[in-house]
Order: C-alpha cells, then sequence, then structure tokens
C-alpha cells in the first residue's frame, strides 16, 4: 500500500462519523440571517419569475471552512449578491473538517449534504477520481478561484533561531539531525495530498529536503492545530489565515514562509460543484458565479477590507478577535525569528485581481500544475491523462459565460486557459505545455521519472 493510499484509507475509515458530525454542525448555524436560512428548503422553480435567463433554481447548499479563502461566500450572502442574481434561498455552510466537506459533497443536499463548496487543490478531482471517497467517483467541476495567497508555514518557537526560514537548506543540517536522533521534525496540514500539504512539501523539497525521507508529515484536524503545537507534538504548520497568524499572536511559533514568498500569485483555492448538480442547473450555477465574482470584486476594495474583517471574524463565522483577522487582510505579517516583517497588501489575500491578471478565473494551467504535483510526490499515478482530466473537469467556459453576462469588462476575462510559464522562489519554473519536464528537472520527488 503506497503511503497515501495507506493515509486515504485511514482518512475515509473515520469517515462516516465525521460526516455525521457534520451535518450535524450544517443544520446547527446560528438562525436568523435572510440568505442563510432559506424559508423555502428545497428546489423552488423560478421560471415564472424571471424570464428566460432566470435559474432553474433558487437554492444551493455550499459547504465553506473558516478560512479566508472563504470570503467570497461569505460576502456574497451579507451581502445578498447570491440574491441579485435570482439565488434567494443559498446557504452557505460552515464544516467542521476538509474531510466532512468531502463527505457531504459525496452524500449532496439530496442526502442532507452540499452541492457545492469551497475547495483545496486538487480536491475536486480526487472526488471525482474516488481517490479520497473510497473508490466513490462523483463527478465534480472546478468552477471558480476563490482567492491567492493568504496562506503560510508556522513553525513551534522550540526551533527559533536554526534558520527555519523561506530557504531550508540553511537548516538542512539541523533537520537531518533532528532525524538522527529519532526525533524528526515533523509537519502538519489539514488535509492530505492537496494545497497545504503541497505547499510545505514544496518549500521543503526547494531547500534539499526531502518530505518523505527527512522529516515526518502527518494529518491533523484543525481544531487541534494550536494545541499541538502548544504541547510539542507538532513542529510546523501549513495552513490558510488567519491560523498562521494566530499562532504567531499568541507566542506558539513564528513564519518560515508566505505562500506569497514561496509562488507569488500562486492558485490557492476554488469553488467546486457536483457535475450533476451544474448539468441540471446550469443558469443557477452560472448565477452562483456571478454572486460570487461581485463578491470577489467588494472583497478586493481596500477601503471594504475593513468591513470584511469584521464580517468574517464574526460569531457567525470565523468566531475570532478582531485584530487577528485585520493584520494579514491587509498584508501585515509578523514573521518573527528576526525575519523582516512584511507589510504589503500584495502579500495577503487577493480575490479579484493580483499582479499576474485574473485572481477568479480558473487557469487550466493551474490545475495542471496541482495534478503534476500529486503526480511528483506518487499521490496520483504517472500514466494520469492530466491533460484529459482537467478537460473534463474545468469549467472555465461556464466561468467566461457567466463573466459576460454580468458585465465584466472584457479586459478582465482571460483570453487563454493558461496562465503560461509560471515561477516558483527557488528559480524553478513549471511549463504547464510540458508538465514532464518540470517533474524530470526536480531535484526532490518520489516519482521515477
Ligand atoms: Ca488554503
Amino acid at each position: 500500500m503506497s503511503q497515501f493510499s495507506r493515509r486515504r484509507f485511514l482518512y475515509t475509515a473515520g469517515a462516516s462519523g465525521l460526516g455525521a458530525i457534520a451535518l450535524k454542525g450544517c443544520t446547527g448555524n446560528p438562525p436568523g440571517r435572510e440568505a442563510a436560512a432559506p424559508s423555502s428548503p428545497g428546489a423552488v422553480p423560478a421560471v415564472n419569475s424571471g424570464g428566460g435567463d432566470a435559474p432553474e433554481v433558487t437554492t444551493a447548499r455550499l459547504g465553506y471552512l473558516p478560512i479566508f479563502e472563504a470570503a467570497p461566500f461569505i460576502v456574497a450572502v451579507e451581502k445578498k449578491l447570491f440574491a441579485k442574481y435570482g439565488m434567494t434561498d443559498v446557504q452557505v455552510l460552515k464544516q467542521s473538517s476538509w474531510g466532512a466537506l468531502r463527505d457531504n459533497i459525496v452524500i449532496g443536499s439530496a442526502g442532507g449534504g452540499i452541492d457545492g463548496a469551497q475547495f483545496q487543490m486538487p480536491m475536486p478531482y480526487l472526488i471525482a477520481e474516488g481517490r479520497i471517497t473510497d473508490n466513490r467517483k462523483v463527478p465534480m467541476y472546478v468552477m471558480l478561484q476563490t482567492s491567492t495567497q493568504g496562506n503560510g508555514i508556522a513553525i513551534a518557537n522550540k526551533h527559533l533561531g536554526k534558520n527555519l526560514h523561506l530557504d531550508v537548506s540553511k537548516a538542512k543540517g539541523y533537520l537531518e539531525e533532528l532525524n538522527s536522533k529519532g526525533t524528526p521534525f515533523t509537519a502538519a496540514y489539514t488535509f492530505p495530498g492537496a494545497n497545504q500539504e503541497l505547499w510545505i512539501r514544496y518549500w521543503l523539497a526547494a531547500g534539499g529536503v526531502n518530505p518523505d525521507t527527512d522529516v515526518k508529515l502527518i494529518v491533523v484536524p484543525p481544531a487541534q492545530t494550536v494545541a499541538n503545537m502548544k504541547t510539542g507534538t507538532m513542529d510546523g504548520f501549513s495552513t490558510g489565515d488567519p491560523w498562521p497568524y494566530r499562532i504567531l499572536s499568541d507566542n506558539i511559533g513564528y513564519m518560515a514562509a508566505l505562500t506569497a514568498q514561496i509562488w507569488k500569485d500562486h492558485p490557492e483555492e476554488y469553488f467546486g460543484m457536483r457535475a450533476d448538480w451544474v448539468d441540471k442547473h446550469p443558469k443557477a450555477a452560472k448565477a452562483i458565479m456571478k454572486g460570487l465574482m461581485e463578491a470577489q470584486q467588494w472583497c478586493d476594495k481596500p477601503e471594504n477590507r475593513k468591513e470584511l474583517g469584521q464580517i468574517l471574524g464574526g460569531r457567525q463565522y470565523f468566531n475570532l478577535p478582531i485584530n487577528i483577522v485585520e493584520s494579514p487582510l491587509v498584508g501585515k505579517y509578523n514573521m518573527g525569528d528576526g525575519q523582516p516583517e512584511i507589510n504589503d497588501a500584495n502579500m495577503g489575500p487577493l480575490y479579484w485581481k493580483d499582479s499576474k491578471g485574473s485572481v477568479s478565473y480558473p487557469y487550466k494551467s493551474h490545475d495542471t500544475w496541482f495534478l503534476t504535483e500529486n503526480i511528483r510526490w506518487e499521490m496520483l499515478p504517472a500514466e494520469t491523462d492530466v491533460k484529459a482530466l482537467v478537460d473534463k473537469t474545468n469549467r472555465e467556459d461556464l466561468w467566461k459565460e457567466a463573466a459576460k453576462e454580468a458585465g465584466i469588462s472584457d479586459a478582465d476575462i482571460p483570453k487563454d486557459t493558461s496562465r503560461g510559464i509560471e515561477k516558483f522562489f527557488d528559480g524553478v519554473s513549471f511549463d504547464p505545455a510540458n508538465p514532464n519536464d518540470y517533474l524530470k528537472n526536480l531535484k526532490v520527488k518520489k516519482v521515477k521519472i
């Protein structure tokens, strides 16, 4: 059994219990918010109320996790932007973990689960291929990118002064020493095979550290991360804002790297939906996307960031003190361990535009990178037909249709499904037209290529 399938087994073995808890959590979301608590559950045909462009239904159940990537969903509810496009009864439901979110997608709203969600990549692909769902294949579509940046790698205070910063090569000897003593550096993330694990693997490997043999990688439920860092069972933690910041402000650890340093303007999380739901309700799916796009534009306006922090930090959503939410939202990161402070809004989470263009548009070239990175670490077989998978799953065509219908200017609609060659902080390039060359040239990898 490969490492990935063993972990997959462990994860799915405990999934049914998690799912049940998550569903309770869903219905237990505080009521009282108009858009989050529909008065008419179930599909409500809208054909008589809005003419030919009206969505087929006015309701959908969408899942999110309380990290900054969820902001477009939350803002679309709070600012009634789903309703603006005819989706008057969208429910945005907090999930207890990535595993619970996945289980609720597999169940679908027909079974009390969800129709779509915020996703780490390439989760929608792994669900569609049955690789994280006990071989149960649930066709999925990738619809829109929620955000860029806003993630990071936190390190426990006991490693202060050991040069564990962006360039890990300077701490390679230290990590080897820990490993040889039988106390390997233990790094965690909240779901295997997706963004958080891929960021920490990329960062380690860029410094010549083999994530499979030189350190220990573990999956930790989100609720336990801060506690595990405190008790010392976890040395490093890869996650989304505001959690890395929390670790620093609680004086538990420091930041080794921001994902914005590893890969400026990188693809982060996505909005994905069950393919059967989108195929049945294409107009409703586009209406949801229009609401999300407008929310993304709202989130990116500097004058709205303070209010965004207040909304996200609220009891119904993240339930966190405002100062913890506010700083990373304006790109303020106290890195710690003698590293210069970062104070640049362009290094924090961005939702609509970054220095390379569109954040929201789901470039096929980025899906290709995530799947290639899964092949790099033998999470997917080397013979995987990446192009066929991406063509089947990525719905950039629907994004473009929705953008045009919403009156988004042509300049903000990418012409090419590829963003072109991507460059990482260690000088490595990824040419989406030749993913095999990227794999061949990487020094640290698991795949034999
Ligand atoms: Ca993330």
